[in-house]
Order: C-alpha cells, then sequence, then structure tokens
C-alpha cells in the first residue's frame, strides 16, 4: 500500500499535478500523501488534486547539499503550509538568497508550487508571490 502511495505520487508529479490525499471522515489532507489520516486514523482515503497555493512560513539557504541538488545549490529551503492545511519542508524560489536579513520580504509570503525537474528527481517547489 505505501509503495502503491509513492508511486502515484510520483507518477502524477511527473504529469505535474500535485495528488494528495482527504480522508472522507474529518476531511483532512495529507501531502505528501500517507497511508492514514493524519488526524483520525481511517486508512480508507481517497486521491485529490490540491490547489498548489500555499504560505511559505520561514526559509533558510542550503549551500552544501548533497547528490543531484548540488548543481542547483545555493537554494531556498522552507516550510509551507498549504491552503488545504498540510505542512511541509521543500524547495522555495522568488526569495532573498543572499541577504535574508534585508527584510524586504515579510513572511509568511504567499506562494504557488511548480513541479520542476532537479536531475532525475520531480519535485514540488513552491513560488513566493511578490
Ligand atoms: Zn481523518
Amino acid at each position: 500500500m505505501a509503495e502503491l502511495i509513492v508511486k502515484t505520487y510520483y507518477d502524477n508529479l511527473k504529469n505535474g499535478k500535485l495528488m494528495g490525499l482527504k480522508c472522507p471522515k474529518c476531511s483532512t489532507h495529507s501531502f505528501p500523501p500517507k497511508g492514514t489520516c493524519n488526524k483520525c486514523g481511517n486508512p480508507d482515503l481517497s486521491w485529490v488534486q490540491m490547489s498548489g497555493e500555499g504560505k511559505i512560513n520561514v526559509y533558510s539557504v542550503l549551500n552544501y547539499p548533497g547528490g543531484e541538488f548540488q548543481a542547483v545549490a545555493p537554494y531556498a529551503f522552507g516550510l509551507v503550509k498549504m491552503k488545504e492545511g498540510p505542512v511541509f519542508y521543500t524547495m522555495v524560489k522568488g526569495v532573498d538568497l543572499d541577504d535574508p536579513w534585508k527584510g524586504n520580504m515579510k513572511l509568511p509570503v504567499d506562494a504557488t508550487a511548480k513541479v520542476e525537474k532537479v536531475g532525475t528527481k520531480s519535485i514540488v517547489v513552491f513560488y513566493a508571490k511578490k
């Protein structure tokens, strides 16, 4: 079951679709999708397309990532709260990498998701709206 969820998630990402799971009992979303509801433990969840809207709450700059991500360093990695509720860490763009302390951007900032390729991986990137 867990392998199938991961495969479905990545197959959809390759096609540019953000698919999460929604609990029919309590309406809690999970993204990236998990096999059981975080809130009520229900294992019988339904696939739903996520809006891709969210807020970047915090970020920091990664200068020395490993593997395929070395090619795109430095980049920002932030905590995003999606409109539907899930919170997760991912790459964020449109934020100031050189001097985050300038205070040009007040967090949290609204952001929109795009699926991008880094090396052989498809990942979710959130772009800050200015
Ligand atoms: Zn639930």
